[in-house]
């Protein structure tokens, strides 16, 4: 394990002019020493953005989180939890003004600072998105979940791109209800279609200057955002009756994915929406159709 560890090292270090990126520790781990992530979208210990910390920071990045004051008790108490937490900042996604708050904060500490990974998990509709059929949903609800859910990769990236340094890496978190309909999903299919749709649009923009924006496709994950959605739990019983690995992901599965999408080993991946789904986007007709 460790020889193969050392021998794909030694391949890729030839790539990427001399970066060490893999360590043999017995797992395969990749390395992120000397890299800075801004990280928004930790709610609590199950927020998929979470897992994405512990393994960015198992790697050596360093991490800054940006919070929304309302889960500020919950993410403070994680604070101990990785040594790599440099710092946290609030954030509201909602506004230009609390969104700059974050970035503005974080110069004052650091002034010149430059972040090499930007994670945005952050998602959210008002319950009326929810209570209603999606043809009666009123303007302010929808604004907010699109504002929220899609447009905040543009008004993130528009504060971070100063601060990236050469070669950076942003991923952001979609579903796959943004291209096929999923029961009680409603306004926030179209979000998710926006949100992909902003991830080619970005990466476009900033491919130029060698930056890079993809999308992971998690499939159903049991956290605060999901909690919100009726019927989830059938949802999360179909896939891991019906997907090729007959299981449900969970939150390391997408971890992994972000580290490598975070890291030189994807380098020439861009503007794409990639399945974290235990293969459930591949299949039309399932197996238990039979049963
Ligand atoms: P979560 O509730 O742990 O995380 C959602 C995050 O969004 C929270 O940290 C919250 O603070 C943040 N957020 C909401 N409104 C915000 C605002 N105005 N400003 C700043 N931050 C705000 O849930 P999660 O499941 O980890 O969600 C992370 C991302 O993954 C979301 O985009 C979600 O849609 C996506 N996703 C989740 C699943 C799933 O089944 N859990 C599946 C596919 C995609």
């Amino acid at each position: 394990m460790t020889l193969l560890a050392h021998r794909v090292g030694k391949g890729l270090e030839g790539v990427f002019a001399g970066e060490p990126m893999l360590v043999g520790t017995g797992a395969f781990m990749l390395e992120l020493k000397g890299k800075t992530a801004l990280v928004f979208g930790v709610a609590s210990e199950e927020s998929i953005a979470w897992a994405i910390c512990e393994q960015l920071s198992a790697a050596g990045c360093k991490l800054i989180l940006g919070f929304q004051k309302r889960f500020m008790s919950r993410v403070f108490q994680l604070k101990e939890k990785l040594d790599n937490i440099e710092a946290f900042y609030p954030i509201d996604v909602e506004t230009n003004e609390l969104t700059a708050e974050f970035f503005t904060e974080w110069q004052n500490a650091n002034p010149g600072a430059k972040a090499d990974i930007v994670i945005h998990a952050i998602g959210f509709a008002p319950r009326p998105c929810f209570d209603r059929p999606v043809l009666f949903v009123e303007n302010d609800p929808m604004n907010t979940a699109m504002t929220i859910s899609a447009h905040s990769l543009q008004r993130v990236m528009r504060y971070a791109l100063p601060h990236l340094a050469p070669n950076s890496s942003t991923i952001t978190l979609t579903y796959a209800a943004s291209t096929r309909w999923v029961p009680n999903y409603g306004v926030m299919s179209i979000a998710k279609a926006a949100l992909e749709a902003w991830t080619r649009e970005l990466a476009n923009h900033v491919g130029p200057d060698g930056h890079r924006i993809n999308a992971i496709s998690s499939g159903p994950i049991k956290t605060l955002a999901a909690g919100g959605i009726p019927g989830f739990d059938d949802i999360l019983e179909h896939v891991e009756r019906n997907s090729p690995l007959r299981r449900n992901v969970t939150q390391e599965d997408v971890a992994g994915c972000a580290t490598w999408l975070a890291s030189p080993l994807s380098s020439g991946v861009t503007g794409q929406i990639i399945h974290v789904d235990a293969g459930y986007s591949s299949i039309m007709v399932p197996d238990s159709i039979s049963d």
